[in-house]
């Protein structure tokens, strides 16, 4: 069985030797647990590099032998090179896979690096510890930004996330500048810029009271997510949908479903389902070194 480490980054870094599509060792983690998060954005390319480097060395003390290491971050990820990541721009063309390998190897570590896009490792760790890896699991996190993850892995760029959901020339929230997007309606920091005196919690508490401004955004918010699924529905068929993130707190499912029905008509698309699943990083660096060692496979 090869030993890999798994790394995830969005909010914080989380690295782990991973063994057997399992955790084998404690999670390593920056900023660590009770430290403010947001200092990743601040940090330049070469910092986050080191900063990388020294978890996954941390997380590799207890084993000899690593067979590859697997990181997963927000953006278009193809053959190692970031091609964009609104929600950490410095990283915006970093060939991130040589960089990693070199400050690896200058640490002793001589090992392959494959850098996928952070939802697709959720999809990937969902589908090992489900037991699913021999099915299509489709996952929607949504946080600051939304991502749409994919398992099992295939080439292209399923920025699902910056989906066409409005085509109201107001909707130019979006991280990216784009116009009518899933995450400049349901985005977390879409929603703080349209909403510039509530945040996004007082929303979604002030539309259970019945504001009417409030409600009508948490229609808008749901119909956007369903829209997204349902395009998903009708491009790949229907199937399992995982919904995680820290805003999954706001989804009310009886209301997703329900546009869900209104707008997915076709009876054989219609075996699809929609689950919570708690956003763990634990699963996310399970499925960042299952990704490694399926691309090592292929090699
Ligand atoms: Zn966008």
């Amino acid at each position: 069985m090869a030993n890999i480490i798994g790394v995830t980054l969005s909010e914080r870094a989380v690295a782990g030797l991973v063994v057997d599509n399992k955790l084998a060792s404690t999670l390593h983690c920056f900023p660590e647990d009770g430290e403010e998060d947001g200092a990743l954005i601040e940090m330049p390319t070469d910092g986050l590099v080191k900063m990388l480097c020294e978890q996954i060395i941390c997380a590799a003390k207890s084993s000899k032998d690593i067979a590859a290491v697997g990181v997963a971050l927000p953006g278009v990820i193809r053959s190692g090179v970031v091609e964009d990541s609104p929600n950490l721009p410095q990283l915006k063309g970093a060939r991130i896979a040589d960089l990693l390998s070199a400050k690896l190897v200058e640490h002793g570590l001589n090992t392959t690096v494959n850098v996928i896009n952070d939802a697709d490792g959720m999809a990937s760790g969902l589908a090992a510890t489900q037991g699913k890896l021999d099915r299509l699991i489709r996952v929607w996190t949504l946080g600051i930004g939304i991502g749409y993850g994919r398992y099992p892995f295939i080439d292209g760029v399923w920025e699902g996330g910056h989906g066409i959901v409005s085509l109201d020339d107001k909707e130019r929230f979006c991280g990216c500048g784009g116009r009518g997007h899933m995450e400049g309606i349901m985005g977390h920091r879409a929603m703080r810029l349209r909403f510039l005196d509530m945040e996004p919690e007082e929303v979604f508490e002030a539309a259970k009271t019945g504001d009417k401004r409030c409600l009508d955004f948490k229609r808008l918010w749901h119909k956007a997510l369903a829209a997204a699924t349902a395009t998903e529905i009708h491009q790949e068929g229907s199937g399992k949908f995982f919904l995680t993130g820290f805003n999954v707190r706001f989804v009310d499912l009886p209301m997703l479903r329900d546009y869900l029905q209104q707008m997915v008509k076709m009876s054989p698309l219609q075996s699809y389902s929609v689950e919570i699943v708690a956003d763990d990083a634990e699963t996310r660096v399970i499925g960042s070194a299952v990704a490694a060692e399926q691309a090592a496979a292929r090699h």
